[in-house]
């Protein structure tokens, strides 16, 4: 029976908690989008529902985060956790405010604590001002994101804007002194009528006081980084096995490929490591702008070429070309162009027997995903941080996925990946 049952607001955040989970000691699977009622309960110790309502309509978002809810406690999970992005990604109107006012009015619970600190990757939060790296919030970049532009940093008013709640602050000085202290200022803020605390974090040592003062919190709200202190509270209360590797796959028998979708320069570095080592295919989608002779071609050139090495397919290409089929196409259907022929790819690779498969690109991964019919990813252990091999499970066939966000991974990413499956 699952005990931690979380709701995220996007794909590659979900894998990200996921994967904070099982290094910490539980076993989790990520289900992608709200199962059917009746659909068997995944074998886990934490599940987490991936959704994709960080930029959606404030009432789509609630309307998905509580059918998520109502999944997951039918799953028999006893407490919930709303995770979001450790720059707390959102407008003024939503979406992390009214998705947390709809589940703590589900749950009757009247308070919840929010805390997206991710300190090893330079994310803390200081008298409820959030800093990337050295530099506060609104002034780190994001305060150019397209969709969701953050120009304040300081959480207490940016909560407060979005919640019909008023929120409170559980400043550094009492989360420094420990479990106890945070517990004693939170229950004091829930008396006082706040609905929710923002509480600093500068240090793991921190979340996993936090995360020892939330044990008997019906919801909790954050980034991954919160997560960091949840599997103890189980563990002590003597819920979780201890026994065994949490992240431990069953092996894949199949051949091994990689599909590239993401044009970040990680992912560019990436392939050019890669190029070196493996049979590696550049698609021009400017020479060929249609999505199924792009398919074909591929599938072409990679008929004889599976056995014992992988291969790379790759449509991504540095910000000329990019902008180059951009402006022949449109921006939207120059990505949609893209993610159509590597959908069909991916589905051809399976056709012809390949069983593990690393995506890279993160709206790539949701295309490729999608088609393939995935419905859930047990999580396994980490190629790199907040990368992990899954078990995909759904109408297809079983196997194994690694599905990285653009910007992820060292520049040996892929070679590592095929290392650990054994292909390489
Ligand atoms: P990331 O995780 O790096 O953001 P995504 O897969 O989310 O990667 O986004 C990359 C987008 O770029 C996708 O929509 C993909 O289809 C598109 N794309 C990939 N290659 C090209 C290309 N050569 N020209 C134009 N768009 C491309």
């Amino acid at each position: 029976m699952a005990l931690l049952g979380c709701i995220a607001d996007d794909f590659t955040g979900a894998t990200d908690l996921a994967s904070m989970l099982v290094k910490n000691g539980m076993r989790a699977v990520q289900v992608i989008g709200v199962p059917e009622a009746g659909a068997p309960i995944p074998e886990a110790d934490a599940i987490i529902v991936a959704l994709k309502s960080r930029t959606a309509p404030v009432r789509q978002a609630v309307g998905e985060s509580l059918a998520a809810l109502a999944w997951l406690k039918s799953a028999g999970c006893s407490q919930f956790f709303f995770k979001y992005c450790s720059t707390f990604d959102s407008t003024e109107a939503g979406n992390i405010g009214p998705v947390a006012d709809a589940l703590v009015e589900a749950l009757g619970c009247g308070f919840a604590l929010a805390c997206p600190a991710f300190p090893v990757n330079g994310r803390s939060v200081y008298m409820g001002h959030l800093f990337v790296g050295g530099v506060l919030l609104n002034e780190s970049g994001m305060e150019k994101h397209p969709l969701t532009p953050m120009t304040d940093a300081n959480l207490v008013r940016v909560l407060g804007r979005q919640t019909e709640g008023t929120v409170g602050l559980v400043p550094y000085a009492t989360v420094d002194q420990g479990a106890a202290a945070i517990r004693k200022a939170m229950t004091g803020l829930k008396e006082q009528g706040r609905r929710y605390a923002i509480v600093d974090a500068v240090s793991d040592a921190h979340l996993q006081a936090i995360g020892e003062a939330a044990e008997n919190h019906a919801l909790i709200t954050g980034g991954s980084g919160i997560a960091i202190g949840l599997p103890e509270n189980f563990r002590r209360a003597g819920k979780l096995a201890v026994s065994g590797d949490p992240g431990a796959l069953p092996e894949v028998e199949g051949h091994t490929a990689v599909l590239a979708g993401s044009c970040s320069r990680a992912t560019l570095f990436q392939i050019g490591r890669a190029r070196e080592r493996i049979p590696t295919l550049q698609l021009d989608a400017l020479a060929t702008p249609d999505a199924r002779a792009l398919a074909k071609q591929a599938l072409d050139w990679v008929d004889g070429k599976l056995g014992t090495v992988p291969v790379l397919i790759a449509a991504s290409a540095p910000p000329e070309v990019v902008a180059a089929l951009q402006a022949k196409l449109g921006r939207e259907a120059a990505g949609a162009l893209i993610e159509d022929a590597l959908a069909e790819v991916a589905e051809g690779l399976v056709a012809r027997g390949v069983r593990n498969l690393v995506v890279a690109g993160g709206e790539t991964s949701g295309a490729v995903v999608t088609r393939l019919g995935v419905r859930s990813l047990r999580i396994g252990g980490e190629i790199d941080p907040g990368v992990p091999w899954t078990l995909a499970e759904g109408s297809g066939p079983a196997m194994k996925l690694a599905l990285k966000s653009g910007n992820f991974g060292a520049p040996d990413f892929f070679l590592k990946a095929f290392a650990s499956t054994g292909a390489a």
